[in-house]
């Protein structure tokens, strides 16, 4: 059985086809219309046709996407395509297809890509986090999305840092309208606001990064805080959840000591008197959220 992806992004619609065992058979893209709605349905509609004409087979259909569809309204929400949100997106694309179609948010997808057979192949519960210019995260039990009743499950970017320290307290603004959410602290940007917090200077993540591992003494500072306040986020998520792996993706997933810096620190708030949790590297890097879409 053929299993076709496609991730809509904000700039990009990208397809891919996957077979049966996960080994890639194509993959095209196009740039997303801007405030196009039908324009968007239909270029991912064009795709699909193109990819089963070309393939010579039709293939299950999953489309992930950032922002959620309302389980009571079957709305899209929250999503930076902006023409799509307060849309019935995936109602119109089943009837445009004429086919069953599944949809998840690009976190979701990106925790089954690397669940299904990426860097937490095989656990049983996982919870991958993208770390990037924003901070989302999803739940896979099973080898299946946990969607919630809600369709947020998993969403742990905005909720507040626990055991902040005084300075943490209220915290930046967050866009979602509240103050010291997950996501000021731990996205990309959250970090550079950090370091020039303690410093003064502007510099990126990815300089930081760089520097502290050339024995930049005011680098190696932010890092250490930005690994500290990483372990207490994650501690609290062992402790809820208990994931047998923890994935991480995003920018900020390239930075290689947060993988054993992290879980030396956790300890210290996780409920329990050893954690046998792996924290890992993303196998399939950007790939993961079309791959992920394929699987749903
Ligand atoms: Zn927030």
């Amino acid at each position: 059985m053929m299993r076709l992806g496609v991730d809509l992004g904000g700039t990009k619609i990208e397809i891919i086809a996957l077979d049966e065992r996960g080994k890639e058979l194509l993959r095209r893209r196009m740039p997303t219309p801007q405030g196009d709605y039908l324009g968007t349905l239909n270029i991912i509609a064009q795709l699909v046709r193109d990819v089963e004409a070309e393939l010579g087979n039709q293939g299950t259909l999953g489309i992930g996407t950032p922002g959620a569809l309302s389980r009571a309204t079957g709305l899209l929400r929250n999503s930076n395509s902006v023409a799509l949100n307060g849309k019935p997106v995936l109602n119109d694309l089943e009837e445009l297809l004429q086919r069953k179609i599944s949809i998840s948010n690009d976190a979701n997808c990106f925790a089954l890509s690397e669940a299904v057979d990426g860097a937490a192949a095989g656990a049983e519960v996982v919870f991958g986090v993208i770390l990037g210019t924003g901070v989302g995260a999803g739940i896979v039990v099973n080898g299946k999305v946990l969607t919630g009743p809600n369709a947020i499950a998993g969403e742990w970017g905005h909720n507040p840092l626990p055991w902040p320290v005084t300075d943490e307290i209220p915290g930046p603004a967050c866009y979602c309208g509240k103050h010291g959410c997950i996501e000021t602290f731990l996205s990309g940007p959250g970090m550079m606001k950090l370091h020039q917090q303690m410093t003064g200077t502007k510099i990126t993540s990815a300089e930081i990064v760089q520097h502290a591992e050339q024995g930049d003494a005011a680098c190696e500072r932010t890092m250490q805080i930005y690994e500290h306040r990483l372990a207490r986020g994650l501690a609290h998520v062992i402790n809820i959840l208990d994931p047998d792996v923890i994935v991480l993706g995003g920018g900020m997933s390239n930075i290689e000591r947060l993988y054993a810096n992290v879980p030396k620190r956790w300890g210290n708030w996780v409920f329990s008197d050893r954690v046998d949790t792996k924290l890992v590297k993303n196998k399939y890097g950007d790939s993961s959220g079309v791959r992920g879409a394929a699987w749903l």
